[in-house]
C-alpha cells in the first residue's frame, strides 16, 4: 500500500473512502465536501461531517475522508471555486525529488514483487501477500441496489428505449435463453460529459433490479504492469458470481485507447494499458449469453477507442446520449426540481429556453445553485430570480470549459440549417432531410442537418447530384440572404460541394467541355459510399495543364450555378425560411412528421407561386 501513496504525494494512512470521480463531483455539488487536496494522480478530501453520504453497506461506518483517482478534467479548479470548496496542491514529498534514484529502486522492487505475484498466481498458489496486494487495489464497487430508476433520467428517451430490451433480458434471462434470442453482450454509451451516461447505466441496473458492478477506466491504468489485467479478472469473477448483473466500465477510453494512438503517458503505462485491454477482450469473449451479465461502458471520446473493442460480440451496441434539446432540458429540470420547493413564479419552461447547450449535469448543478442562493438568503422556497442568478453562474463555469453560443450565433445557425433543408426540398434532392438541430455540440459543428438517402441507391443522375449541391450550398446562401454576409460556418459544406463538383467533371463525365473523360486519380465514387471522402485528386501532370484549367473552370461553373439556384429558392421561399427558422430557434430540434409538414408546406407554396408567376422569372427546377 505504501508505494502508490508516495507516488501520489500523500503520506498518511488514514482510512479512506475510495469513491469514483463522478461521485466526488456529485458530492461537491451537493455541498458534502469540506476541503480537498490535489495531488498529481489523486484527489483526497474530507466530508462535511453532518453531510457525510450514507454508507454503502449498512453495517460499516463510512470514513470521514475520501480519495479518488484524478481524471483529466480541465474545469476542476473552476468547478471547486464555483462551489466554494477550499483546495490546495500536494506535491510528492521533497525527498523524492532529491533522491530520484530511490524511486527507481523502489519501482524495480515493486516490479519484482509483481512478477513474483504473477508467477505465484500462475502456479495456483492461492492467496498470497503479493496477490492480496493486487487484489486490494481492485477498486470496483458492487451495489446491490442502486436506488436509481428511469424516472431519474430525463431527456434521453431514445437511449432509454434502446435499453429496455436489456432490462427485460436481465429481469428474465431464462425466457430469452429458451427462445435463443441474441442479446448484446456489451453496450457502449457515447456522448459528451454530463449527459447522464453513468446515470443511465445505473438506472438500467435499478430498473432490472440487479447488482451494479462499476469501475472507472482510469483506475485500471496503473503504474505497474499486470495490476490492471488482474483487476479485470477479479471484476469478471465477481460479475459471474453476481449474475444476472451489470458491469459498468466508466471512461473506457482511458484503457481502450487505440494501440496505434496511445502515447507514452508514464512509466510502463503503454504496456500496462495494452495488457489490461487484452484481458478485457479475453474476458468479454469468454462470457456467453447464459451468464446474464451485461457489460456497459461509457465514453465521451469514441474516436480514440481501440477498434477491437467495437467488434461483434463485444461493445457492438452503441447508444448515443446527446445533449438535450429544450424539451429534454425541461424534463431534466422537472426531475431535479422535484427535490426543491419552488416559488410560484418559477417557470421551468422559461429556464429550459434560456439554457441551450446545457447538459443534464449542468442542469442539476443549476437547480442546486438556485437552491443554495435561496438558502443563503434565508428563503423557504426557490424563486425565479434565484434561477436567473444561478444560470449566470453556471454559464460562467461552462464558458471556461467550452464555448457558449451567443444569441446572434444561434440565429445564424438556425437560418443556415433551415437553408440547407429548404434548398434540398425545393431542388428535389432525393436525400430526405429528417432532422435539423441547433443544439450546440461541442467545439466543432454548431448545428447540423441530417440527411438520409430515401432508398439504397447505386446510381445517381446528374440532376440528382446537382440538387444535392443546391442543398449543400443552401446554408451559406441563407446566411448571405438574411445577414448580408457569410461566415466560416459553411467551410465543411464547401469542401463537400467542391469534392462532388470535381468528381462530376473529372470522374463522371458530366461536363460538356471536358467530355467523357475520367481523369481522377482515385476510382472511389464519392457519394455512393455514403461518407464523404477527401475528394478526388486530379494530378495535374497526368492531365495536362490546359485540361486541368478547364476542369477547374467547369467545377467553378457547377458550383456557381448551384449557389445561384439556392439563392433563388430562398428568395422565393423567404417567408418559409423565416417561419421555419423561428420555429427551430424555439424548439432547437425539428424532426419527423413535424419537419416533414413544414417542408412539404413550403414546397407546396413554392410550386403554387411558380404556377401563378407566369413571367417565368423563377428559378429553373
Ligand atoms: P456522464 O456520465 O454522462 O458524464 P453523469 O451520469 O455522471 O454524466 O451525470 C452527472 C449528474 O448529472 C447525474 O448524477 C444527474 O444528477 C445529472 N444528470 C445528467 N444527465 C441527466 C439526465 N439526462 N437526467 C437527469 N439528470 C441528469
Ligand atoms: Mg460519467
Ligand atoms: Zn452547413
Amino acid at each position: 500500500m505504501l508505494l502508490p501513496m508516495m507516488f501520489s504525494g500523500f503520506g498518511n494512512l488514514e482510512p479512506m473512502d475510495p469513491i469514483r470521480y463522478d461521485e466526488f463531483k456529485r458530492y461537491v455539488v451537493e455541498g458534502r465536501v469540506a476541503w480537498v487536496q490535489l495531488a498529481p494522480t489523486e484527489i483526497r478530501g474530507a466530508y462535511v461531517p453532518e453531510k457525510k453520504p450514507p454508507p454503502r453497506q449498512p453495517k460499516v461506518q463510512r470514513p470521514d475522508r475520501f480519495a479518488t483517482g484524478r481524471v483529466e478534467d480541465e474545469g476542476l479548479v473552476a468547478f471547486l471555486e464555483a462551489h466554494h470548496v477550499p483546495f490546495r496542491a500536494v506535491q510528492p514529498s521533497p525527498w523524492a525529488e532529491q533522491w530520484p534514484w530511490m524511486l527507481y529502486l523502489l519501482l524495480t522492487v515493486g516490479l519484482l514483487v509483481f512478477v513474483w505475484g504473477g508467477v505465484l498466481r500462475r502456479m495456483n498458489a492461492g492467496p498470497s501477500g503479493a496477490l492480496a496486494f493486487g487484489k486490494s487495489r481492485g477498486r470496483f464497487y458492487t451495489e446491490k441496489d442502486v436506488g436509481v430508476t428511469f424516472d431519474d433520467v430525463a431527456g434521453v428517451e431514445e437511449a432509454k428505449e434502446e435499453l429496455r430490451e436489456i432490462i427485460q433480458f436481465l429481469r428474465e434471462p431464462d425466457k430469452y435463453r429458451r427462445l435463443g434470442a441474441r442479446i448484446p453482450k456489451g453496450v457502449l454509451l457515447v456522448g459528451p460529459p454530463g449527459t447522464g451516461k453513468t446515470l443511465l447505466a445505473r438506472a438500467v441496473a435499478g430498473e432490472a433490479e440487479v447488482p451494479f458492478i462499476s469501475i472507472s477506466g482510469s483506475e485500471f491504468v496503473e503504474m505497474f504492469v499486470g495490476v490492471g489485467a488482474a483487476r479485470v479478472r477479479d471484476l469478471f469473477e465477481q460479475a459471474a458470481k453476481a449474475a444476472p448483473c451489470i458491469v459498468f466500465i466508466d471512461e473506457i477510453d482511458a484503457l481502450g485507447r487505440s494501440r496505434a494512438s496511445a502515447h507514452l503517458g508514464g512509466v510502463g503505462t503503454n504496456e500496462e494499458r495494452e495488457q489490461t485491454l487484452q484481458q478485457l477482450l479475453v474476458e468479454m469473449d469468454g462470457f456467453e449469453p447464459h451468464h446474464a451479465v451485461i457489460i456497459m461502458a461509457a465514453t465521451n471520446r469514441p474516436e480514440v477507442l481501440d477498434p477491437a473493442l467495437l467488434r461483434p460480440g463485444r461493445f457492438d451496441r452503441q447508444i448515443v446520449v446527446d445533449r438535450p434539446d429544450r424539451r429534454g432540458r425541461l424534463a431534466i429540470l422537472r426531475v431535479h426540481a422535484r427535490k426543491v420547493p419552488l416559488e410560484d413564479d418559477v417557470d421551468l419552461e422559461e429556464i429550459a429556453t434560456r439554457t441551450p447547450g446545457f447538459a443534464g449535469a449542468d442542469l442539476a448543478n443549476l437547480v442546486n445553485e438556485a437552491a443554495l442562493l435561496a438558502a443563503r438568503a434565508g428563503r423557504e422556497k426557490v424563486t425565479m430570480e434565484d434561477f436567473s442568478k444561478a444560470i449566470d453562474r453556471v454559464v460562467a463555469g461552462i464558458e471556461k470549459k467550452s464555448r457558449i453560443v451567443t444569441e446572434e450565433e444561434r440565429r445564424r445557425v438556425a437560418y443556415h440549417e433551415v437553408g440547407h433543408a429548404l434548398c434540398s426540398v425545393l431542388a428535389g434532392a432525393d436525400d430526405r432531410v429528417h432532422k435539423i438541430s441547433i443544439v450546440p455540440r461541442g467545439m466543432g459543428a454548431l448545428g447540423f442537418t441530417m440527411q438520409l438517402p430515401t432508398e439504397d441507391r447505386y446510381l445517381m443522375t446528374q440532376s440528382a447530384i446537382r440538387a444535392r449541391l443546391v442543398g449543400l450550398l443552401g446554408g451559406r446562401a441563407a446566411e448571405r440572404l438574411v445577414f448580408g454576409e457569410v461566415s466560416t460556418g459553411a467551410q465543411d459544406d464547401l469542401r463537400k460541394a467542391t469534392d462532388i463538383a470535381r468528381a462530376m467533371v473529372a470522374e463522371y463525365g458530366m461536363s460538356e467541355r471536358v467530355g467523357p473523360l475520367a481523369v481522377g486519380a482515385e476510382r472511389r465514387p464519392v457519394f455512393l459510399q455514403g461518407r464523404e471522402g477527401s475528394g478526388v485528386a486530379v494530378p495535374r501532370g497526368e492531365v495536362g495543364d490546359r485540361l486541368a484549367d478547364v476542369i477547374d473552370e467547369e467545377v467553378r461553373k457547377i458550383l456557381d450555378e448551384a449557389e445561384a439556384r439556392a439563392d433563388d429558392y430562398l428568395r422565393a421561399a423567404r417567408d418559409d425560411l423565416e417561419h421555419i427558422a423561428a420555429r427551430l430557434l424555439e424548439v432547437e430540434v425539428l424532426e419527423g412528421a413535424q419537419l416533414d409538414e413544414l417542408l412539404d408546406a413550403a414546397a407546396r407554396r413554392y410550386a403554387e407561386r411558380q404556377r401563378v408567376d407566369e413571367t417565368g422569372s423563377g428559378p429553373m427546377a
